[in-house]
This record gives C-alpha cells, sequence and structure tokens, in this order.
C-alpha cells in the first residue's frame, strides 16, 4: 500500500515533513530534508486525492470537506515501529487541496549531534546551562535546530546524574527517556500555562519550555526563574537583542528580566557548500553524510554585553556597539574560510542587527 511505503520511506530519511502538494494536472509529494524540499513521488491527480482523503478518514477529519482548511492526528503503524503524525490540509481558490504531515519524534537525543561551525558558542552555552536558576533563552526561526541544542546543554548538564527534568512543549518532538515530558493540548484545555504550574510545583531542577507565546507562559517562566529553577526556553525573536523586546511586549518588566535572564543565544542551522555539488550539498550526495549536511551557528549574549542592552535603551539600534562575535560577523567568518557560498551568506545575513 502507497500510504504505507510512502511513511517508512520517511522515516526512514528521519524527514520530519511530508509535502502532498496538488499541481495543475498531479500532485508532487515533497519530503523537507535539511531545510530543503526534495521531491519524492509523483502521482496522478486521481491517485493524489485519493491518498489525502486516505489520511483525512485515518486522521478524523471530515473527507468530504475540501473548503475549509482541517488538521488531525493518529498513530501509523509501520512494520517495526510506530510513528505518530499530525495532518493538516489547506485548499487553494480552486478546491485542490494539499496536505502537510508531521512526522513526531524524528529524533532522538543521543543520535542527534550538533555540529557547530564554532566551539566557542558552544562552551559558553555549556556552562551557561550549569546554572542553579535563572533562564536561557534560545530564538531563532523554525527548523533551526533550537529543540535539539536544548535538550543536548541539558543531558550534558545531567552527564549521567540524577536530576529532574520536565519538559512542557507543543509538540514533544524528541523522545528522551530520562526527561519527563510533557505536551499541550488545547482542545483537551491543557495549556502551556497549565503544564507550567504544574510542572513548578514538582520542583524540578530544570524546565525545557518549548515556546513563550503568550503573556501568561511569559510571567510563569519568570516567577519559576525567580523560585530557583533553570529555565531554558525558546521565544519567537529575529536576533538576540529581538528577545528583550519580546519579552518586554508580553509585559514582563525590565527588572525583572535583570534578575532572571543569564543568557540569550541565537541560532540558525547553515546549508554547507559541497565541492562536489558546486552548491549546499545536495540530498544523494555523500560528500556529508545526510544528517550533516548543515550546521549550526550561534550568537550568545552574557555578563556584561547582555547587561549593557538592559542600560541602553532596548528599541535602539544595535550599531553603535557591533561585537566581535555578533551572528552577522561569524556568518561573515565562515563564508571566508570556505564553509558555506556567497548565495548561502546572503539568505542568512540577519537584516539591521
Ligand atoms: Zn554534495
Amino acid at each position: 500500500m502507497f500510504a504505507q511505503h510512502l511513511l517508512t520511506m520517511a522515516d526512514s530519511f528521519r524527514t520530519s515533513d511530508i509535502h502532498i502538494l496538488p499541481e495543475q494536472k498531479h500532485y508532487d509529494i515533497y519530503f523537507r530534508l535539511n531545510g530543503q524540499m526534495d521531491k519524492q513521488f509523483y502521482l496522478d491527480r486521481e491517485e493524489g486525492s485519493r491518498l489525502i482523503s486516505y489520511f483525512k478518514y485515518r486522521s478524523n477529519m471530515d473527507v468530504g470537506e475540501k473548503r475549509r482548511p482541517q488538521s488531525g492526528s493518529m498513530t501509523f503503524h509501520l512494520k517495526e515501529k510506530a510513528v505518530d503524525l499530525r495532518f493538516s490540509t489547506i485548499s487553494n481558490y480552486q478546491s485542490q487541496e494539499s496536505l502537510v504531515i508531521r512526522l513526531l519524534k524524528q529524533k532522538d537525543a543521543n543520535q542527534q549531534e550538533i555540529g557547530a561551525f564554532f566551539r566557542y558558542e558552544w562552551e559558553v552555552l555549556k556552562k551557561l546551562v550549569d546554572a542553579k536558576s535563572g533562564l536561557l533563552l534560545f530564538a531563532g526561526p523554525v527548523d533551526s535546530g533550537k529543540t535539539t541544542t536544548m535538550y543536548h546543554l541539558v543531558k550534558n548538564r545531567l552527564d549521567g546524574e540524577k536530576q529532574q527534568v520536565i519538559t512542557v512543549e507543543d509538540p514533544v518532538e524528541i523522545e528522551e527517556v530520562t526527561f519527563l515530558q510533557t505536551q499541550v493540548n488545547e482542545t483537551a484545555g491543557i495549556s502551556y500555562e497549565h503544564l507550567l504550574k504544574s510542572s513548578l510545583r514538582h520542583h524540578p531542577d530544570v524546565i525545557i519550555v518549548g515556546e513563550i507565546r503568550d503573556e501568561e507562559t511569559a510571567k510563569m517562566v519568570m516567577r519559576g526563574a525567580l523560585t530557583g529553577h533553570l529555565i531554558v526556553a525558546s521565544i519567537h525573536a529575529k536576533n538576540c537583542r529581538g528577545v528583550i523586546s519580546r519579552l518586554l511586549e508580553l509585559g514582563i518588566s525590565q527588572t525583572i528580566l535583570e534578575q532572571t535572564l543569564i543568557g540569550v543565544a541565537f541560532q540558525n542551522l547553515i546549508p554547507l557548500y559541497c565541492s562536489l555539488c558546486e552548491s549546499n550539498c545536495q540530498t544523494y550526495c555523500s560528500h556529508y553524510p545526510r544528517d550533516q549536511k548543515r550546521a549550526a551557528l550561534f550568537e550568545v549574549k552574557t555578563g556584561a554585553p547582555l547587561k549593557d542592552w538592559f542600560n541602553t535603551n532596548c528599541s535602539e539600534s544595535a550599531n553603535n556597539q557591533k561585537g566581535q562575535r555578533d551572528f552577522n560577523h561569524l556568518l561573515e567568518k565562515v563564508k571566508m574560510y570556505g564553509y558555506i557560498s556567497e548565495k548561502t551568506y546572503h539568505r542568512y545575513l540577519i537584516s539591521n542587527q
């Protein structure tokens, strides 16, 4: 059966997303691999819409409804394992549906290696995560490896020692048996805020928060950080400095931030230039292993430079105090060393940093 074949292949490639997209007369199926969309299958119109209907049916969506966007989930049994899937559909103006399938827990913390361009930032992060309490924040685009980084650092902190780590996520992406992993479930009324509140009652050593996206979560995170927990969280911002403005926007006072924030990191995964491909290394090229075609670039602010931000107005342009290890500066270095192409350099440059 094609669905089985598709999911088995996606699972073996460790892709996180499958996209089934309508074209004029057929459907194309793409896998997201190393940040790129890779075309894997071609289906005629009939086969494509049958496949979409099949998944809609299996994930309890309304099969007849083709205009309204829908979402669903299910566990699919492959030959040797089960995979948790999330589905979402959306239609174009001609009522042709596209379906995106997310494969959860495609990663496992032990297998994922972080290939970072620079050792320095990674060492700084390792020291920060050893703190007894406070708040360590990560920003970066979707698919920039924030969760993998947070998991790795916290595992590194434990180093075999027993500590309680609770994660609050939506959804859980990486399986890690030594952490107590919890998942937001809006339909069942279990929000980030709820889970965080109950997590704090457990007095864990570390809490990992998938994303601070509203005021309630932000306040709860601050409370946790002020009452002796280390909180490692991600937040939406387009650079390190944007993290501070975002938290102020979410109603957190500067005084509280100064008391809790121990570090801010911005990260992105950048595709490596390959001399065989004469461009970013492609899926089937063996020059770089399939899961190492990108490397992480970090900017980390802590200590005095972080304090400086509070002393100057956060909304002010940062141009007057550009540091040697700012994201753009490091990106330029990476380009000069020949690790990435000129085109990639321009694509990943942060505007008005
Ligand atoms: Zn290559």
